[in-house]
Order: C-alpha cells, then structure tokens, then sequence
C-alpha cells in the first residue's frame, strides 16, 4: 500500500537542526531556528514560567478533563489586554478562539477564509516559509506583495503600496504585526498609518501574524503599535497571537485567534462558525501551556517577572547585534553592515548570497536558511566572533 510514496524533502528550517545535530566539526553554530537562546547557547525555561507551572501543577481546581472548543472563557480577557484596549474586550466585539500557537491559529483563520468565500490571500515577500503553504493548503490562492528591498536592505516601501493597490476587494492581506521573519524590518508608525489607509479603500481583509510582541523592543505596547492602529480603525481584522516566543512555550503549543468584528453579532458567528472549524480539525487545544500563560498574566508578581525576563531577552539579542556588527566592522569586510542593527526581533537577513550561505554551512558548519536570515537568538559571546569571521571569509570569496 505505501511502496508508491515518494520520501519528501525535509522541511527547510526544522531539517537544519537534524544536520546540525548530526555535524562532528569541533565549531558549529546553529541559527536557523528561530529559538531563544542563552549566553552560554542554552534553551531557556522562563524563571516566570517555571514559577507558574509548579502552581498549575499544584492546582487542586485544575483537572485533566477537556477544555472548551475554544479554550477556557475566563482564560481570554489576559490575553485580549495584551493587545486590545479594555473598551474594545467590553463591546463584545472579539471574537476570541485558543488554538495550536501561531501556525494553528493560522491554519484555521485559512479555513475559515475559505469558509468565507475569500479567493486569495497576499503575503509579503519573502516571508516565512510556511505561510504560503498554510493558505495553500486551505485551497486559497497565495502571491506575494513586495516587502523587501535589496539595495537599502530594508522595506520597499513603494513597491509595497503599489502592491497592495492591485489587489482585489475581498483579498485578504497578510502583514506580520511585529519583527517581520525573516528580514527584521519593519515598517515605521507612519508607513504603518497608510498601510491601514490603503487596507480600508481597497477593502482589504487585514490578517496580522503577532508572533515576536515584545521580542522586538522589550515593549508589548511598542510592540503592539500595528495591532493598536487596526483595531482603532474602524476595519475589522485577524490577529493570529503566537506564545511560542514571548513565553518561550515553543512545545506548548499555545496561542490566540483574535477576530475583531463590526459588531457583538458578528463576533458571536464568528466564534460559532470557528468553534465548528477547530472540532473538525482537534476537537479541543491542550490545556497546560493555557493555564501557565494564564497563571503569569493573572498574578501580578509573576506579570512582572515575565515582562523583565522580555527586556531581557529582547536586550540580549539587540547585544549581539552590536556585537556582531562591530566584529564584522573591525575586519573590514567589504559591503555595509548597519542593517545588523537596524533590522529588529530574532532575525537578520544578512544579505549573504546562496552560495555564500553554502560555504558558511559546509565549510564553516554555521547552520542558517538559504535566504541568508540567521537567528540572532544563537549568537552569543563564546561564538559572535566566529561567525564574523566566518562571513568576512564568504564574503571576500
Ligand atoms: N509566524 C511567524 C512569522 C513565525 O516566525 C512563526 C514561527 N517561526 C510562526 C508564525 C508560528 O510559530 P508557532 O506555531 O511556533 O507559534
């Protein structure tokens, strides 16, 4: 029966790891995945999630029966505040849904694009991998608008609007709401105003993928900036609210589809019609990353604990951002380097072509995409200089 099916390729980012793993070379680094990081290159359990989780654990109320549909009711306001304005969780107006972490929550909304008749999604080029085979999936159209540019290594700005002025009404546009995977830039407040401007008269369906808040500046209200313009614009929107990496709860699987609607009907269809999509797909999400997400945003204690640990995070990446940079600086290599600390969040995109990619994997065993995007999480002082080196040399040829 399944001696016709052809072995598949591994999956581009999630592959490096396996090879890193598997490499003997006495040097290696791995940034390809885009995973926080200690100074000494360790994962990283939050002392805040660690906190809560000996609390869950203890916790007497909790059982292991199922959750609702769409995650616990009382489990939702916290996560709302992290972005909404209380006004906005008080009008009904949310559409509120627990699901698999970012890819889940953006797996359904897909579904439910689909649900809606919408025909074709646009997401920024490039972005990440698996964005287009989400919606691919989904058995909508997916093309590309265009986000970066070469030259200034930073947004096209330009060529962005004048994408977004080609699409249909009814598209749904896919804008990463913060730390833009994989190249690091954002646009400005401004250029933010009129992306929301053009959203409105095109009748765009905005769908904001909000998976590094507070990775980028340490700042969830800095951070959120984007998510605050939408839902004050009158434009009623998808938030697709990832805890992978603020929490570090990667494994956990936990996240949040966010809905905001027009009106309280709405959000109340919504979230019947969502709540039919995620039976179908799992029937119900886990419970333990939701309750330890819960714990820390409802103890005041452990709120502020997590949001120094995101500070803290957040400062040491921006660290061996300027670390990285002034070791390339100081060998002369030829090019620019201050997109190193311009761009923000957990990656760079460094620039490097292919086959410059190609040396630094094979013969320097720094793992990092073919699209030349490192995560900056891998960096640390033990290693920062070895990879300078090691771009100075791919560079020069
Ligand atoms: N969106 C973007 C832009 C991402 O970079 C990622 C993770 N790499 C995700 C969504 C999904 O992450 P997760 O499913 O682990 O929450």
């Amino acid at each position: 029966i399944f001696a016709s099916v052809p072995q598949a390729p591994a999956d581009p980012i999630l592959g490096l790891v396996g090879r890193f793993k598997a490499c003997t070379a006495e040097k290696k680094v791995n940034l390809s995945v885009g995973a926080y990081r200690t100074a000494e290159g360790k994962p990283w359990i939050l002392p805040s999630v660690a906190e809560a989780e000996k609390m869950v654990i203890s916790d007497t109320k909790l059982d292991k029966e199922y959750q609702p549909i769409d995650g616990k009711a009382e489990y939702k306001r916290p996560v709302q505040e992290l972005i909404f304005d209380a006004d906005v969780i008080d009008s009904g107006c949310l559409a509120t849904v627990q699901a698999l972490s970012g890819t889940g929550s953006l797996q359904c909304i897909a579904q439910f694009l689909k649900f809606m008749g919408v025909t074709k999604v646009w997401g920024p080029n490039p972005t990440w991998g698996n964005h287009p085979k989400i919606f691919q999936r989904a058995l909508l159209e997916y093309d590309m608008y265009p986000y970066w540019h070469q030259e200034s290594r930073g947004l096209d700005f330009e060529g962005m609007i004048a994408g977004m002025q080609k699409m249909n009404e009814g598209d749904c546009i896919l804008l990463h709401s913060v730390a833009h995977n994989p190249t690091g830039v954002d646009p400005t407040p401004e250029q933010w105003q009129t992306i929301v401007q053009v959203c409105k008269e095109r009748r765009l369906i905005p769908l904001l993928d909000n998976a590094y808040q507070g990775y980028a500046s340490g700042d969830l209200a800095k951070d959120g900036y984007a998510q605050k313009l939408f839902t004050h614009s009158g434009l009623e929107f998808f938030i697709a609210q990832s805890f992978a990496k603020n929490f570090g709860l990667y494994g956990e699987r936990i996240g949040y589809i966010h809905v905001k609607c027009a009106s309280k009907d709405a959000a109340d269809a919504v979230l019947s019609q969502m709540k039919i999509i995620v039976r179908q797909a799992y029937s119900s999400p886990p419970q333990h990353g939701a309750a330890i997400v819960n714990k820390i945003l409802t103890t005041p204690a452990l709120k502020e604990m997590w949001l120094k640990e995101l500070t803290f995070m957040s400062s040491r990446i921006s660290d061996m951002r300027t670390a990285l940079r002034g070791a390339i600086e100081a060998k002369g290599t030829p090019g620019t380097w201050n997109h190193v600390t311009d761009q923000i969040g957990m990656f760079t995109f460094t620039g490097l072509t292919k086959d410059q990619v190609v040396r630094m994997v094979e013969e320097f065993h720094i793992y990092m995409t073919a699209d030349g995007r490192i995560s900056m999480a891998g960096l640390n002082p033990g290693n920062v200089d070895y990879v300078a080196e090691s771009i100075d040399k791919a560079v020069r040829g």
